[in-house]
């Protein structure tokens, strides 16, 4: 497995809309090397989600990484998604933060739907349909908008929450 490197904004190919992936690829020792580098790349970068344009592969793969369990059992799953298509559940709409490793050390808030159901593959080809809530609907959301080229400052109504880390951890956090 390697770590690859991340694409930030500028770089062409995360405005670019990725190709489909062939059923028939999946299985090929590269794609499964390319599923692999993109969960160790998320995980050396401590990122919740990564999407294959994101590491200069124009091909619809993304992970969608579910937080879970706190403190020392703190986890993050990791769902590979191909071909992913993503619907909104509700016309419920919440407001968070988002970052992405493509605008390093940037946040800003983001509305999307909090609920969502994701059809796609799984790494094995077959097909996986399940519904996501909170922040994890917001991440794939989030992934699946890189497949098109779309970035989440994209997203946001007005930019006035944009701003780096440090005065995000300065001015927009309470604790
Ligand atoms: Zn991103």
């Amino acid at each position: 497995m390697s770590i690859l490197k991340v694409a930030r904004l500028g770089h062409p190919v995360l405005r670019k809309p990725a190709r489909k992936v062939e059923p028939a690829e999946i299985k090929s020792p590269a794609f499964q090397k390319l599923v692999d580098d993109l969960i160790e790349t998320m995980r050396e970068y401590e990122g919740i989600g990564l999407a294959a344009p994101q590491v200069h592969e124009s091909v619809r793969l993304a992970l969608i990484g579910i937080d879970e369990g706190e403190g020392k059992n703190h986890n993050i799953r990791v769902l590979p998604v191909v071909n992913p298509e993503v619907t909104p559940l509700s016309k419920t709409t919440e407001e968070d933060w988002e970052g992405c490793l493509s605008l390093p050390k940037m946040r800003g808030r983001v509305v999307r739907p909090d609920k969502v159901q994701v059809r796609a593959l799984d790494r094995r080809g077959n097909r996986v349909e399940f519904d996501l809530e909170g922040y994890s609907a917001r991440v794939a959301q989030h992934e699946i908008d890189h497949l098109d080229g779309i970035l989440f400052i994209d997203r946001m109504k007005s930019f006035e929450t944009l701003c780096f880390l440090e005065e995000y951890s300065k001015f927009w956090t309470e604790d």
